[in-house]
């Protein structure tokens, strides 16, 4: 039987083998705003691919059932064309997000909350364009956000962080030999994606890819700033939604501030 010594010393010997094989990578170019450093993957993008799809697929089907998925019609046309103009850039970040199956729903709630999961699938919640009273400029800043996150595979990043804090090396979903001592890990890993909040870096990342995505979509970069001071001021006591998970500082905003002068020449009205 295995001691406890040994057992310890083989997990971290996969530890180092995982983190040699996957960790030495950026997983997108890094675009004028120059986003590159490198990031600790220790589950596959197809394993993380196929609990965000399951989990989006979950939350479509209950928001139809519930009449509250895509109701507005007019409000649905103008968020994917917005989507449609924002995708259109990704390729200039990773050449492989041409071939994802993205698919963007506005979902019914006053939660003032907009998420795209690993793989390209959004879901703006319309409390946040109806209580913000978003410009279609503001709207193409959150969306560009979260499509960063998404090209950044920031949510495979939390998840691998999550399983070294754990010390669970290989979830196992995409193989189908899950092992049952990880099936927690496994099972929590799609809410996880959606509730983990997003580091610093992670947020300085997905403002910076964000604001290149709409200047070069045509939609005027200033209206970042304009977006996080209506969410900053938002909620009326309790933070919106967004927040939880977006942690924002004052930094923020002078970061974006900072970022304009390089993608103000790629934006043409
Ligand atoms: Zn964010």
């Amino acid at each position: 039987m295995e001691n406890a010594t040994s057992f310890i010393a083989s997990i971290v010997m996969s530890l180092v083998l995982s983190l040699t094989a996957l960790s030495c990578a950026s997983t997108t170019d890094s675009g004028v705003i120059g986003a590159d450093r490198k990031q600790l993957m220790l589950v596959s993008e197809s394993q993380i691919n196929e609990m965000a799809t399951k989990g989006y697929e979950e939350m479509k089907a209950d928001a139809a059932k519930k009449g509250l998925l895509d109701q507005n019609k007019q409000q649905v046309a103008r968020v994917n064309e917005i989507a449609r103009r924002l995708i259109a850039q990704t390729p200039i970040f990773r050449g492989d997000a041409r071939d994802w199956k993205w698919e963007t729903h506005v979902i019914t709630s006053k939660d003032l909350n907009a998420f795209c999961m690993p793989g390209g699938k959004m879901m703006v919640y319309s409390g946040l364009i109806d209580q913000l009273k978003l410009t279609d400029a503001e709207l193409a800043a959150v969306m560009g956000h979260e499509i960063a996150h998404a090209l950044r595979e920031h949510g495979r990043e939390r998840i691998s962080e999550e399983m070294v804090k754990q010390g669970v090396l290989d979830i196992g979903v995409a193989s189908g030999k899950l092992d049952p001592k990880y099936a927690a890990v496994a099972g929590t890993a799609s809410a996880l994606l959606l509730t983990l909040p997003h580091g610093r870096n992670q947020e300085l990342e997905a403002d910076q890819i964000g604001v290149e995505l709409m200047a070069r979509a045509g939609y005027d970069p200033e209206e970042a700033l304009s977006l996080w001071k209506k969410m900053g001021s938002a909620g009326g006591g309790s933070p919106p939604e967004f927040l939880s998970t977006h942690p924002s500082s004052s930094r923020r905003l002078k970061d974006i501030e900072a970022l304009l002068p390089k993608v103000r020449p790629l934006y043409k009205p």
